[in-house]
């Protein structure tokens, strides 16, 4: 098994794929051309081209970015009625009749329109919610196109000019099939590819990365539903007839999601493979098993299904998905215990008391700037009150530590910070722009970077892919999109990894990472941001002692070399003790003391809030790790 995904997913397994492309193309443009082939089996091969580039536009959304949509056949629908309507003006009595090229480029437009437009509101909804409101959509305008009789003839249909050079057609899909195989391959390649599968991995993460998510969404979903609009007007023209029924017909998303999971969800070839495939069973079992054929297909499916989670393509490419896995909808990781953890954990926690103020001031305090200011911030979840009311500030070049108990609202300030939180009450500015209202993306392009307590990376996704995507967003550009990435960039992850430590597992899936180096992976990827501001919650917490040492001298240097800022929230007190000069203390969501690290430690009530009800037993949370305390 391993052998052969080796294989077949190297050079040998690629290079047999590229001629196995190459000879069916030749075969299928050769087809025509040999005596004998008659219309009939042209159109049937013309028919299959609509059914593979149906499912390489279903695979767009569906395995992509995730969004399984139960109602894609509307805009092949919305292509063909639109091309339809337009051919037919003149038989109907309703004007001139248009030529077929500008109907069916009409109706490609038009199909990507409402995409866009139903798109913007539909994809906020997530998992089986949106593929139900797809499902809806589809059958919303199926009645409408039944009920609007005047234009689109009703129940009975309208009929279109004949024109029926099969050859024509024949040839026209297969370019365009391959026109769409080859721009699927080149966008999974580039930045804006890779950012799909954030999506789809994880998108309030991706968003906090600084990817506009819900433009990636839309544009991507409006593509696709222009693309098999464009193939619905084609199939209405070559099909001279078009009902309700026979153009918003179910199977036809069906067949898409079938062919696509056969195939290989998420992946380039598999949609391809799948419905050929499918098609292909479909034949075979037609003819062999006339009477149960549908029984036998519906059988086959689900053993597929079952037994091949991944699809074909599965077997030798890692970057398939299975359903099963894309409807575990927005799940961080819970957080990891691995060997790491149990390490980190060990040993008695210094006492407190020994914190000490170690570094001296890079910036003079006069020079400084506030990077980020925030007033009275109040984050209710219910009845209960995360945060209540917090002021907090940070200047340029400063580290601040923010502590507290468990539950005490640290991550739910960060969360208002970075915006994915909307406020009960109060305003966030950054320098001097007012954040308060922006997206998460926004502020991200703005220079905050932040890791996660629960942490998130794009597991599916390679370690160095997972840094390269972090870049700053807001510098890209539309051409920066479509490119896969660019040296400085490549350079920068390359450096960050070496550091890291994740050098050598650069190419390996960030879900097979412990949960020590995911969180190292994270603070690199906020790190590739160029932020000007670092939010840290509990970043090195599960990681061990002495690399936790290496990365406070490497946070110092940053800091020290680049000025930037540091916000971190940490159990450990004697890191925040060592590394920065100013520690907020929340308790129960309010702000209980602030001041260096020593002043706040001596704060009776700091410790009353972090001793009072444990008998001076535990050190704060989970304490101190051992091996990090820095006494002088
Ligand atoms: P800390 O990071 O300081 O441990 P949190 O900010 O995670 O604390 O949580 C503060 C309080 O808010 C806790 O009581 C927690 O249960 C609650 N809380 C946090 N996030 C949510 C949420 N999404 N929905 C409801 N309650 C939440
Ligand atoms: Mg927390």
């Amino acid at each position: 098994m391993n052998l052969r995904r080796q294989w077949l997913g190297g050079p040998g397994g690629r290079l047999v794929v590229r001629i196995a492309a190459v000879a069916a193309l030749a075969w299928l443009i050769v087809l025509p051309l040999a005596g004998g082939t008659s219309d009939s089996t042209l159109f049937t091969f013309t028919l299959m081209f609509t059914g593979v580039a149906v499912a390489i536009n279903w695979n767009l959304t569906g395995g992509f970015i995730g969004y399984v949509d139960f109602g894609h056949a509307v805009w092949f629908g919305i292509g063909a009625y639109i091309t339809a309507i337009l051919m037919s003006l003149q038989s109907n009595g309703l004007g001139i009749g248009w030529p077929p090229i500008p109907a069916i480029l009409l109706g490609m437009v038009i199909a990507g329109a409402l995409a866009a437009l139903i798109g913007r509101f539909t994809m906020h909804l997530k998992g089986p919610y949106f593929s139900i409101a797809m499902l809806g959509t589809f059958v919303a305008m199926r009645e409408i196109v039944r009920t609007w009789g005047g234009l689109t003839g009703g129940g009975v249909g309208l009929t279109l000019p004949p024109y029926l050079n099969r050859q024509l057609f024949y040839y026209l899909e297969l370019v365009l099939v391959v026109g769409l195989i080859g721009l699927t391959w080149w966008l999974r390649r580039t930045r804006f590819g890779a950012a799909l599968v954030a999506i789809r991995e994880d998108e309030l993460g991706a968003q906090m990365r600084g990817i506009a998510t819900t433009r990636l969404k839309v544009v991507v979903f409006s593509f696709a539903g222009a693309s098999t609009g464009l193939f619905g007007g084609l199939w209405a023209y070559q099909n001279t007839f078009v009902d309700p029924d026979i153009a918003f017909i179910e199977t036809r998303t069906i067949d898409a999601i079938m062919g696509t999971l056969l195939g290989g969800l998420g992946t380039v070839i598999g949609p391809i493979l799948g419905s050929v495939g499918l098609y292909w069973l479909r034949e075979v079992l037609w003819t062999n098993l006339l009477d149960y054929h549908l029984v036998a297909q519906g059988v086959l499916l689900i053993v597929i299904v079952l037994f091949l989670p991944k699809g074909i393509v599965g077997l030798f490419d890692p970057r398939a998905v299975s359903l099963r896995k894309l409807w575990r909808w927005g799940a961080a990781e819970s957080a990891p215990q691995t060997e790491d953890d149990v390490l980190s954990d060990s040993g008695p926690a210094p006492p407190i008391r020994s914190a000490e103020p170690a570094r001296a001031r890079t910036i003079p305090s006069g020079e400084r700037t506030r990077v980020v200011e925030a007033n009275g911030i109040v984050k209710r979840f219910g009845g209960l009150t995360a945060v209540d009311g917090v002021d907090i500030e940070v200047f340029s070049g400063e580290m601040v530590g923010l502590i507290g108990p468990n539950g005490s609202g640290k991550t739910t300030l960060f969360d208002c910070l970075s915006r994915v939180h909307g406020l009960d009450n109060g305003s966030i500015r950054l320098g001097t722009t007012d954040i308060t209202r922006l997206s998460p993306y926004q502020v991200a392009r703005m220079g905050v970077a932040r890791t996660f307590q629960v942490i998130r990376v794009y597991r599916d996704l390679t370690v160095r892919e997972n840094m390269e995507l972090s870049v700053q967003w807001g510098e890209i550009g539309l051409r920066g999109l479509f490119r896969r990435t660019d040296t400085a960039t490549r350079a920068k992850a390359e450096q960050l990894m070496e550091f890291l430590m994740l050098a050598p597992m650069a190419d390996e899936a960030a879900g097979t990472l412990s949960g020590g180096q995911r969180r190292l992976l994270e603070i690199g990827m906020a790190l590739m941001s160029d932020p000007t501001l670092v939010l840290l919650d509990e970043a090195t917490s599960g990681i061990n002692p002495t690399l936790v040492e290496d990365i406070k001298d490497r946070l110092m240097s940053i800091n020290a070399e680049q000025g930037v800022s540091f916000l971190m929230v940490e159990h450990n007190v004697q890191f925040v003790a060592h590394l920065c000069e100013r520690v907020v203390v929340l308790d129960s969501g309010r702000k209980l003391a602030e001041g260096t690290p020593r002043q706040v430690m001596e704060e009776p009530a700091v410790i009353e809030a972090y001793f009072g009800a444990q008998g001076h037993q535990d050190p704060p949370e989970d304490g101190g790790r051992a091996g990090e305390a820095e006494s002088p």
